[in-house]
């Protein structure tokens, strides 16, 4: 069976844009209202010959504010469940937030093995920005720009030593 990858972190850093990127077609819909991802949220993927399973996580359109972060919160952790390998997203434009903190604590709890992205790193006076994400206690942060493209190469690479 091809190992599990699932993409996560709180709504509107990148995860269903990178998710599109990274299995080559528009499937997962990219939306400015954070927390949108209406549609299929499973497909393969492929890197140097390796193949794997790639999930993306959002959530069904929600009512509420705190509905977003209720749905981001069990979705969440049905893909860690299913998932050998967790992708953690974070905006390196934003910086971090509280609930970059709450999503690295939910994986905490399960002892699977983590790869720190941070993403709209899209030009290189911003990778400075990285540095602070090493307080979520998650390891080390890679740039990427899942729009721009950038830093994809070594981010996949990761992707296939670590499953
Ligand atoms: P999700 O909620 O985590 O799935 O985030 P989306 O993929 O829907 O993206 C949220 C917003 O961030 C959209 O407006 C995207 O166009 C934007 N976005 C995604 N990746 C990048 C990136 O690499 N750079 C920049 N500047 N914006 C990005
Ligand atoms: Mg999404």
């Amino acid at each position: 069976p091809k190992p599990i990858v699932a993409v996560v972190g709180r709504p509107n850093v990148g995860k269903s844009t990178l998710f599109n990127k990274l299995v080559g077609e528009r499937i997962a819909i990219v939306e400015d209202t954070p927390g949108v991802t209406r549609d299929r949220i499973i497909a393969d993927a492929e890197w140097q010959n390796h193949h794997f399973t790639l999930i993306d996580t959002g959530g069904i359109e929600p009512h509420t504010k705190d509905d977003i972060l209720l749905q981001m919160r069990v979705q969440a952790e049905v893909a860690i469940d299913m998932a050998d390998l967790i992708v953690l997203l974070v905006d390196g434009r934003e910086g971090m937030t509280a609930s970059d903190l709450e999503v690295a604590n939910m994986i905490r709890k399960h002892d699977k093995d983590v790869i720190l992205a941070v993403n709209k790193v899209d030009s290189q006076s911003l990778e400075n920005n990285v540095f602070e994400f090493y307080n979520l206690g998650i390891g080390e942060p890679l740039a990427i720009s899942a729009e721009q493209g950038l830093g994809l190469g070594d981010f996949l690479d990761e992707i296939i030593n670590r499953v």
